[in-house]
């Protein structure tokens, strides 16, 4: 039997980090041996400190750990984290510089020159970075990636296969995000129930920006946006889980809906062929039902690791438009930054 890699959590506590710890049970390669979270949880146990919101029982694995500080040194070979952004700046340097690898799902650090911003199936050439980093950060064995903003994931995923093949000059997304994105307790029930809420702080920049970003190129030592223009909105919905956007594209080169079609549905890349452990067999799932993707039925496709489209048609004022759904702690959080750190193994990079 191979070696597992040891991993710690950082915000292990949280809407994240517990998703962290449920999809990391049985994994293959992983194996969880430290969780931190603020100094509110730190020597408790982490039956005391969290209370567990996933359907099921808290694993036993997990149950005795006693919570520590998100700071070197952890018991483990490298960490994820799910810290909130203003605590994650300076704490995943700290383990960056002290040797550990960080998978991070947070946002302080996805638009640095040298950090890659990793979507496996989307630019594994981006990896390429993490030499960039460790070199121009003088970080030995540790270095930081990251993953997208849990609606710049959905989006991009989809917006991928058709950039690859015509060409998107043009992108107009308006989100509809679930309430478990802003994390717990999240939003006050007063304000979400029976409700919409066309702010959510930052959010429309990180998709935009994101997105670019992903789509890019690498080019020497940094990453050359693509050269698109991308204009997002917004909104927070009364959804537990599940992110939803509708999209509207501009392509460089004309092609049919079936060419359309086709190109998100036969979409496998790297992940696929390497046959990762948490690489959905179709990254992204057509559905021709006129009222699909629904959060509710569609978030959890390919164990929440898949994107469904649908409304997929031509559009009056852009070329084409659809809507697209994905699990956010899942596939925009937790579930994203398993799948980086196990292309990352298959690289050889952890
Ligand atoms: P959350 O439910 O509020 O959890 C925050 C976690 O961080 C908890 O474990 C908390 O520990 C810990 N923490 C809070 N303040 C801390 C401090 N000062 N020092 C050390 N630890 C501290 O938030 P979340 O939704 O899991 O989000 C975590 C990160 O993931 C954020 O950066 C968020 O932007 C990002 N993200 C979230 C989603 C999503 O769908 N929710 C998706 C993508 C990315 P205690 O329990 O001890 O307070």
């Amino acid at each position: 039997m191979t070696k597992k890699f040891r991993v710690g959590i950082l915000g292990a506590t949280g809407v994240v980090g517990q998703r962290f710890v449920q999809l990391l049970q049985g994994h293959p390669q992983f194996e969880i041996t430290a969780l931190a979270a603020s100094d509110r949880s730190q020597g408790k146990t982490y039956a005391e400190a969290c209370t567990w919101r996933l359907p099921g029982d808290m694993p036993d694995q997990v149950r005795e750990f006693v919570v520590q500080a998100p700071a070197p040194p952890l018991d483990c070979d490298f960490v994820f984290s799910s810290l909130p952004g203003e605590v994650a700046n300076t704490a995943e340097l700290d383990f960056a510089r002290a040797g550990y690898p960080v998978i991070s799902n947070s946002s302080s650090h996805r638009m640095g020159a040298d950090i890659p911003l990793l979507i496996p199936e989307v630019n594994p050439d981006h990896i390429a970075l993490i030499d960039v980093q460790r070199k121009n950060r003088g970080f030995d064995r540790g270095f930081i990636v990251t993953n997208p903003n849990c609606s710049a994931i959905a989006i991009v995923m989809a917006l991928a296969p058709l950039h690859a093949q015509f060409g998107i000059t043009a992108c107009v997304v308006t989100t509809m995000q679930a309430l478990s994105g802003a994390g717990y307790p999240g939003v006050a029930s007063l304000d979400a129930t029976d409700n919409v809420i066309p702010f959510i702080g930052g959010e429309e920049e990180k998709v935009e920006a994101e997105t670019l970003k992903l789509l890019g190129r690498v080019n020497g030592a940094s990453i050359e946006d693509a050269k698109m223009s991308v204009s997002a909105q917004c909104n927070r919905v009364n959804v537990t889980d599940g992110h939803m956007a509708s999209v509207r594209v501009k392509l460089s080169q004309s092609a049919s809906l079936d060419q359309i079609k086709s190109a998100l549905s036969s979409f496998t890349a790297k992940p696929q062929q390497l046959k990762l452990h948490s690489a959905p067999a179709n990254p992204v799932i057509v559905r021709d039902q006129n009222d699909r993707p629904q959060p509710r039925l569609d978030r959890d496709a390919g164990n929440g690791m898949s994107v469904t489209v649908g409304r997929l048609l031509a559009d009056k004022v852009f070329d084409y438009r659809f809507v697209a759904l994905g699990h956010n702690t899942i596939r925009g959080a937790a579930g994203a930054a398993i799948l980086n750190a196990e292309l990352l193994v298959a690289m050889e990079k952890l």
